[in-house]
């Protein structure tokens, strides 16, 4: 009976070419109807692998009991069983034992890179660049599909201005418009044109939404954020993202005005399945349905489920309160049917639009991850993306790039020979030590140049609570006097210093993001022999270094950039590659200053004639160390007058702004170039800037271009802290310039 059931299911399956919403529909509704209500909760519930699926039988109880659930038709999605063989394996496990042979859905946090590791999504996001992000995202899916993997955790948009939350790694900083556009390319790159290509996968916009603002920085913490920041600075990116035709939407931890988002009805169904109109689905973050109640806003499980379900969260990870409650749930009338239908049918959906009712195994292809998975081609891209990911913060006198001909050069610091941290966190199944470290990169690119390297100092462990597992101590300076001795014997000093990769990601908050342990003392006593120092810095946040950045000659923030890290930042160092990205999160002159970023709003007190803000700091300017779009080249770009069509837009029209770009140095180089707007009277005090549209524009040596932007009268809108999108007539300035601090003014005036 079994078979003849997945016989039938196949054979109304389809395939997916073009046009066949209605058939999907068809196919779901005929599915749903055969569908008895517990088979229908299991579609909603997540597990995540307890034992290798590859491995002998498991042992434990647990395990046996997950298996069972499997076979049951209990299970209708695992997260972080990996590989072709375990997933295939697994989905035997579904399709032949449990009645309707419904295939699971295989998800994984696949954050920046499956195997082939890319630099960290804060550093992609420097590129200002959606077709390296894309490009990034696609290499991503390629190779995790190989894996049998259907669906990623990714991308996170969460919008970042708080640089002691460990997760800002994870997203594009601290800007809305920005965060969409990459946001968007990102998931284009994982799922392509049509989900049932079997090299792309489904994404997940995450966290929905306000866990960034998770208060003084500490993950999981608190949230207390007003609907207008909700509405302006946390939702565009998702609503960016569900137009873009995001698969998948995960909840997250925090509360948002006292409910959890989890249990949040105006988030999940007025919002986003309302307003937005959006189909696919929705998982809740691990556990988070468990968290409603130890949030203190619901008494128990069963209560916690009740809650989600009706607020919209479609599938539970890891809470086992769907499974548990909700049949229970509906037969107390508690709990409507109809929502069970919803959900199962949303994830019923991708499901058919991966392909996994005409094939359940087409992901699960022992050759394609023999042949796909951390190629050399795969590397290759991993090492241009990380070109573009990588900032140059300071290059006083042009120490860089360096000149292949040196004859020494002495390689310093805690992060120099690493060929782990520059994977960074979130590293999917990147193999331990397998990055290029800067010592590698180097040693191979300067095949005649002396190469001195010494360690000088140890790096501050990942997380303090594991302090007692250290094997050493972090404030030795005994090889102080090996890195002078090297640095004295070396033409020039690369010195690489940061932050362990641990300390940053989930759960890696801090409260102090200067550089920790030795490194400055190992910074100062190396300056003191030898000022020709290139500061390599590796960190996943902004740092708080004022006394680095006023003393090192040149700075290059290489972020942690992935498995071609070394030849990536030996690329460069040594001129081959120009460097072109720019800030996408403000770097604070200290934590205090936290958060810290540059579409704030105006206060009520105004600038004293001195230029002192009345609303300031005794201590401490309120000016960042680096601000947001800051970025050097090798070249000197030069910004002609802009010029604008028309000083009065009408609504519903657009003006061009205009303006000439040379390239008047003597590198290629590319420039990203930043538009912002400010509403300087508006009904609701607005930012006093706000990013709406970039280009990196590409120039040889002495070329010169035009760069020109539309500026549509919808660009100068905003959200009411209702939701309701305004348009107002009016003055509006329009910055352009390099970054958000180095502009010029052009005023124009949106008519009734
Ligand atoms: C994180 C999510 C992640 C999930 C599954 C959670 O703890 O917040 O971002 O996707 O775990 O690993």
């Amino acid at each position: 009976i079994k078979l003849i059931t997945i016989s039938l299911l196949l054979l109304s399956s389809c395939n997916q070419d073009s046009s066949t919403l209605s058939k999907e529909d068809e196919f779901v509704s005929d599915l749903l109807g055969k569908m008895t209500l517990t088979e229908k909760i299991g579609q909603l519930n997540q597990h995540t692998s307890h034992w290798e699926m590859t491995g002998p039988a498991p042992k434990n109880n647990e395990s046996q009991y997950r298996l069972e659930q499997i076979k049951n038709g209990d299970v209708g999605s695992m997260l972080n069983v990996t590989g072709a063989e375990a997933t295939r394996k697994t989905q035997q496990l579904a399709v032949e034992n449990s009645r309707l042979g419904i295939p699971l859905l295989f998800a994984y946090d696949v954050i920046h890179g499956y195997q082939t590791m890319f630099p960290i999504p804060l550093a992609e996001a420097s590129s200002w660049d959606p077709e390296i992000v894309k490009l990034s995202a696609q290499v991503a899916a390629k190779e995790a599909s190989a894996a049998g993997l259907h669906w990623t955790f990714a991308p996170m948009m969460d919008v970042g201005r708080d640089a002691r939350w460990g997760r800002v790694m994870e997203g594009c900083g601290e800007d809305p418009y920005l965060a969409s556009v990459l946001s968007v390319a990102r998931v284009e790159g994982f799922q392509g044109d049509n989900l049932s290509n079997t090299n792309t996968i489904a994404a997940c916009a995450k966290h929905f939404a306000g866990y960034a603002f998770s208060e003084a920085g500490r993950d999981y913490n608190t949230v207390d954020i007003g609907s207008y920041t909700l509405h302006n600075i946390v939702l565009p990116p998702f609503k960016a993202v569900a137009e873009a035709g995001v698969a998948t939407f995960m909840n997250s931890f925090n509360i948002i005005n006292g409910r959890p988002a989890t249990a949040n009805p105006y988030l999940q169904r007025e919002l986003l399945k309302g307003k937005w109109n959006y189909e696919g689905f929705v998982v809740s973050d691990w556990g988070s349905i468990e968290e409603i109640e130890i949030h203190g806003a619901a008494h128990d499980l069963k209560e916690a489920s009740s809650l989600s379900i009706n607020a919209g969260s479609d599938m539970d990870m890891e809470s086992n309160g769907y499974i548990q409650y909700l049949k229970e749930l509906v037969e107390e009338g508690k709990v409507d049917e109809k929502l069970i239908d919803d959900a199962t049918k949303r994830i019923l959906k991708i499901k058919y639009q991966l392909g996994l009712f005409d094939d359940p195994y087409q992901y699960a292809n022992q050759e394609r991850e023999q042949k796909e998975i951390y190629t050399k081609e795969n590397r290759e891209i991993a090492r241009k993306v990380a070109h573009h990911s990588m900032v140059l913060l300071k290059n006083e006198g042009q120490l860089l790039p360096l000149s292949k001909s040196l004859k020494s050069i002495a390689i310093i610091g805690p992060l120099a020979d690493s060929k782990d941290i520059p994977l960074g966190s979130w590293r999917a199944k990147a193999i331990k030590n397998s990055a290029v470290s800067l010592l590698e990169g180097l040693t191979n690119a300067l095949p005649q140049t002396k190469i001195n390297y010494a360690k000088g100092c140890n790096l501050t462990s990942g997380d303090r609570s594991f302090q007692a597992e250290l094997s050493f101590n972090e404030n030795d300076q005994s090889d102080f006097p090996e890195a002078i001795k090297v640095a004295k014997q070396s033409e020039v000093v690369i010195m690489a210093i940061g932050e362990d990769c641990f300390q940053t990601g989930e759960g890696r908050s801090q409260t102090d993001i200067t550089l920790k342990g030795e490194q400055m003392e190992l910074f100062k006593a190396i300056y003191q022999v030898n000022k020709n120092i290139v500061v390599v810095l590796m960190n996943g946040r902004p740092l708080a270094i004022p006394e680095l950045s006023n003393m090192a000659p040149a700075i290059l923030e290489t972020w942690f950039a992935g498995s071609e890290a070394g030849n990536a930042i030996a690329d460069i160092l040594l001129g081959d590659y120009n460097p072109s990205g720019k800030l996408t999160i403000s770097f604070p002159k200290s934590v205090g200053q936290c958060p810290i970023y540059y579409n704030h709003m105006n206060t009520g007190r105004p600038t004293s004639t001195n230029n002192v803000f009345w609303s300031h700091y005794t201590d401490s300017p309120n000016t960042p160390l680096y601000p947001f779009g800051y970025g050097l080249s090798y070249t000197t770009f030069s910004y002609g007058k802009a010029t604008i069509n028309s000083n009065e837009l009408k609504k519903n029209e657009s003006i061009e702004v205009k303006l000439s770009l040379s390239n008047t140095g003597s590198y290629e180089g590319e420039e990203i170039v930043q538009l912002y707007i400010q509403d300087p009277k508006a009904k609701y005090a607005r930012p006093v800037k706000e990013l709406k549209a970039f280009q990196k524009i590409k120039l040889k040596p002495g070329e010169n271009t035009e760069v020109s932007f539309l500026l549509k009268s919808e660009d100068l809108g905003y959200y009411s802290p209702e939701g309701e999108f305004l348009i107002e007539s009016g003055e509006y300035h329009i910055y352009i310039g390099e970054n958000s601090q180095n502009v010029q003014q052009i005023n124009i005036s949106l008519l009734e």
